[in-house]
């Protein structure tokens, strides 16, 4: 076990502020970057501090919003893409009557991609839609509780975020454009954080999550996607210091990556529980029921030998992960590390995938910063405690300066 952070003993002190010099942060969310992804990229630059956090069970769309409210999945409800449906509510439900049902059991790109398109303007989303491979039967009792744009939200499942309150505070805050292509995004970031000079700027990279997953931790095109990311960062920290006031940067991952090394492929599995309602992630499987219906489901995965672990009730809840009405499942087979299942409902076979059990070294994120890490970050529902703390936000009487 590593420790979480290399840092200096830090003081506990009040929040700052007013007096001294103006206090700025420049926070730099890289998707996919866990430790070993930080020290294969040779730390993203000149960040001399750097640590590690306990991450969250599920994928980028819980670990997002626990970095942004400082809560953990149970509270603001995030965790995967598909959840159920409560009664009558889900918004995937209108593709049954949009007719485009037939066409997509034909699983082709651009369809999906129409209908998605046309999921979000009928239904008003404005955060990400993807229907993957989502089998359309399925479509009548799922849901996409992601329904906002997560930087615009003042609350994301009833928790606010730290961009937020920054608002509400009246500091200026910038949010990338997360639709814009990445080198475009760079370079607006960079000219916004010179002109606008925010005092809070929340700049976002994703293509090294989508290198390791395209080729796996090592190859040549993750180094290329590290090094683009890494002049990235370098412009936008020069540019927001010359803005002036005390700049800090964290740099901070929401998981890492684990390389694939056996292929499941659950589709003879899914024959013997047909009847069960089960949705299949790239790492786990999350099933609905009676005590007597996940007995059965969990005697037929063991029979088959699946390389994972099953977690019940209480060990999600152990997890932080949201249980209250089972949006994501009563219980769940999370794959050992290294295991992927392809076809799953969500793509087909990677090199690279994340979303396996919070213990796991892939579950990990990295924190970087020219600052020193405050002993009391140590997991991903940190992170915002430290930002409200520099920026003196809301009313918390813990805070840290180090
Ligand atoms: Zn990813």
């Amino acid at each position: 076990m590593h420790p979480s952070h290399i840092s200096q003993q830090p003081s506990p002190t009040v929040a700052r502020t007013g007096g001294g010099a103006e206090q700025r942060v420049l926070l730099v969310f890289v998707d996919a970057l866990g430790p070993s992804q930080l020290e294969f990229a040779g730390g993203l630059g000149g960040l001399p501090y750097r640590g590690h956090l306990h991450g969250i069970l599920g994928y980028s769309c819980g670990a997002l919003p626990t970095i942004l409210t400082g809560t953990a999945p149970e509270q603001h409800g995030r965790m995967c893409l598909f959840s159920q449906a409560n009664q009558g509510t889900g918004v995937l439900s209108p593709l049954v009557h949009l007719g485009l049902l037939p066409r997509l059991i034909h699983e082709r790109g651009r369809v999906r991609r129409l209908a998605a398109k046309v999921l979000a303007r009928t239904a008003g989303l404005t955060g990400y839609v993807d229907l993957y491979r989502v089998p359309p039967e399925l479509f009548e009792w799922l849901d996409m509780p992601e329904r906002e744009d997560l930087f615009t939200a003042e609350r994301i499942g009833g928790q606010e975020t730290f961009l937020s309150e920054a608002r509400k505070a009246g500091l200026r805050v910038f949010t990338a454009p997360w639709r814009m292509p990445e080198a475009e995004r760079w370079q607006h970031t960079v000219e916004t954080l010179r002109t606008k000079r925010p005092q809070l700027a929340f700049a976002y990279a994703t293509e090294i999550d989508g290198a390791l997953h395209r080729t796996g931790n090592g190859s040549q095109e993750a180094a290329a996607a590290a090094r683009r990311v890494t002049t990235g960062i370098e412009r936008a920290v020069e540019a927001m210091r010359s803005g002036g006031g005390e700049v800090t940067t964290i740099v901070v991952g929401d998981h890492g990556m684990a390389d694939i090394h056996r292929v499941i492929d659950p589709r003879p599995l899914l024959r013997h529980l047909s009847g069960t309602r089960l949705f299949v992630d790239s790492t786990m499987m999350r099933f609905w029921g009676s005590d007597q219906e996940l007995d059965r489901a969990r005697a037929l995965v063991e029979a088959e030998g699946l390389p994972g672990r099953w977690l019940d009730s209480r060990e999600l809840q152990a997890r932080k992960a949201p249980v209250k009405d089972e949006p994501y499942g009563r219980a769940f087979l999370v794959l050992d590390e290294g295991n992927l299942f392809s076809p799953s409902f969500v793509g087909g076979t990677v090199r690279g995938m994340h979303g396996y059990d919070v213990d796991c070294h892939s579950a990990r994120a990295a924190i970087a910063s020219d600052r020193p890490i405050p002993a009391g970050v140590g997991a991903l529902t940190d992170v915002a405690t430290w930002i409200r703390s520099l920026l003196g936000l809301g009313n918390s009487g813990v805070s840290w300066a180090a």
